[in-house]
């Protein structure tokens, strides 16, 4: 039998993360996204680094 599940959308995330200070910022997903990608330098502290510490999918309804 033919059976189909309700469409649900997910759409991803990235929760970039300070190796210095405790900055954590989640932002939508962009192509090439991987963990542990170094996005750059920390605005917030000036100090350490920003990089990737989770990527996630969130259900919307
Ligand atoms: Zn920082």
């Amino acid at each position: 039998m033919f059976s189909r599940k309700k469409q649900e959308i997910i759409i991803p995330y990235s929760v970039e993360q300070c190796t210095s200070c405790s900055m954590i910022k989640k932002r939508k997903f962009v192509e090439g996204d991987y963990v542990f990608k170094i996005i750059g330098k920390c605005s917030s502290c000036n100090n350490g680094q920003i990089s990737i510490s989770k990527i996630f999918g969130e259900v919307v309804k």
